[in-house]
């Protein structure tokens, strides 16, 4: 079914992609909506921040279904 994804479904975007609060996990990846404490862990993407190697522990929102 063709439909809009829901942010717990959507790939792990780039490092370079993200913000500072997506990139920190206060921010869902996809919809960059503010996740207080309710985001699910989606896993750590790795990039560059400048010459540096660096981790973003990524969070996105929860699965409608999820909770309740
Ligand atoms: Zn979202």
């Amino acid at each position: 079914m063709i439909g809009i994804v829901d942010c717990a479904d959507m790939p792990l975007p780039e490092f370079s992609e993200l913000s500072r609060d997506q990139a920190s996990g206060r921010a869902c990846l996809a919809c960059g909506e503010p996740l207080g404490g309710g985001g699910i862990y989606r896993g750590t993407v790795w990039g560059f921040y400048g010459k540096a190697v660096a981790t973003a522990r990524v969070r996105s929102c929860p699965p409608p279904a999820a909770g309740r």
